[in-house]
């Protein structure tokens, strides 16, 4: 093998032979599920073949698990991608792109494997694809440490449709911690090329909404999170959000397999952006805990004037990298993900970010983005 910087030339491989890899060491920064799904998200789109180690490094458990595994598969099915490594457990894995060819998609994450994540990996890939892509994804809709499915329609994809790139969801079935089962249907239309955002400013709120959803547990426990969460946003923001339940007994024909509960706390700005802090509900867990940690996060955002939650903010890195000019975002909490998400995205394309701020503080990034087009 002979490496050039970063870059790999590797011999002898099945069906890698004397093709350049980008090597990426999944240890950098977090270390964890997101660097190897961002990764693949890149190989796949812009057709770089890579090979990452290290898998999730920074983790108890290392190395790729049912749900990592599941997000690959999916990028490798709809792209062709011939792949090596995949096995729960492994901690490489080499893959080799091919052109997008499935536009009619079924996909089982299995168990609870969160939906959000899997769609995390595919989306930049979808945003560009020939054309419309539909798909039934089987899974888990509400992680913990995951994108609940709710923010990913409400949150990331309403922001994404100012790129131009238009997608929606729509929740079948939730699926919860531990036997998942929840279906959700995706629907994606790709666009020529991504117009850049400008998410720095923070006129004012146009409207807050505290959305519970819970299944197969008594209906207060719903209503204490939500009033919960209500009484610290009216006390500290003098705001009165809307409130929306999502209530199931467990007889409905769509009811989750498993009981479960969770809040979204969804504040949209004047500007039309779209905010969102979260909590899912556990075993002894107090419901008014549950409201009010989501709620202490949307405060604490809404104090600090930033228009985009710290979940969004490294959401955000691939497309700001890959939309047509430049583009630029402000948040109260810069994260680890996010810095590790944009080194990330340095090694795949000729863009440097402008970073403002430290992890754990407010801050925000820039950057001219390639102009990728389709
Ligand atoms: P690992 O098991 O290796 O920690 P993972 O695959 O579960 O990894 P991370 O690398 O931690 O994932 O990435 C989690 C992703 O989910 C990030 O993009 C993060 O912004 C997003 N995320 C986590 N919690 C939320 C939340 N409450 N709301 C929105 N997005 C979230």
């Amino acid at each position: 093998m002979l490496r050039v910087g970063n870059k790999l030339l590797s011999k002898g491989i099945n069906g890698f032979s004397m093709v350049e890899l980008l090597e990426i060491d999944g240890s950098m920064g977090e270390g964890g599920g997101q660097v190897l799904r961002t990764a693949v998200a890149l190989s796949a789109l812009l057709k770089k073949p890579i090979r990452v180690f290290n898998i999730r490094a920074k983790r108890s458990n290392p190395g790729l698990r049912p749900q990592h595994l599941a997000a690959v598969k999916a990028v490798a099915n709809i792209t062709g991608a011939r792949v090596e490594g995949l096995e729960v457990g492994s901690r490489q894995i080499f893959f080799n792109p091919g052109e997008i060819k499935s536009f009619d998609i079924e996909l089982d994450v299995g168990t609870a494997g969160s939906i959000s994540l899997v769609l995390q990996a595919m989306m930049p890939v979808l945003a560009f694809s020939p054309k419309e892509v539909k798909m039934i994804l089987k899974g888990g809709t509400d992680n913990p440490k995951a994108p609940p499915i709710d923010y990913v329609k409400e949150v990331l994809l309403k922001n994404l449709s100012r790129t131009g790139y238009s997608a929606d969801l729509k929740v079948e079935r939730r699926g919860f911690y531990p036997r998942g089962g929840g279906i959700v249907r995706f629907e994606s239309k790709p666009v020529e090329f991504l117009r850049p955002f400008n998410m720095t400013d923070f006129p004012g709120l146009k409207s807050v909404k505290i959305f519970v959803y819970s299944s197969k547990l008594p209906k207060h426990v719903a209503e204490r999170i939500a009033g919960s969460a209500m009484s610290h946003i009216r006390s500290r923001l003098g705001i009165e959000p809307v409130v929306e339940y999502e209530i199931m007994s467990g007889g409905e024909r769509n009811a989750p397999l498993d009981p479960g509960c969770g809040i979204l706390i969804i504040g949209v700005l004047e500007n039309g952006f779209a905010f969102a802090s979260s909590a899912l509900g556990e075993k002894g867990k107090p419901s008014e805990k549950v409201g009010s940690e989501a709620a202490s996060e949307f405060i604490r955002q809404v104090e600090h004037k930033a228009p985009a939650d710290k979940n969004l903010a490294d959401q955000l890195v691939v497309y700001a990298a890959l939309a047509d000019g430049v583009s630029s975002l402000r948040t109260h909490e810069l994260t680890l993900h996010t810095l590790t998400t944009i080194r990330l995205v340095e090694l795949f394309l000729p863009v440097k970010f402008e970073v403002e701020g430290g992890i754990g503080s407010p801050g925000g990034y820039r950057v001219v983005g390639i102009g990728f087009k389709r």
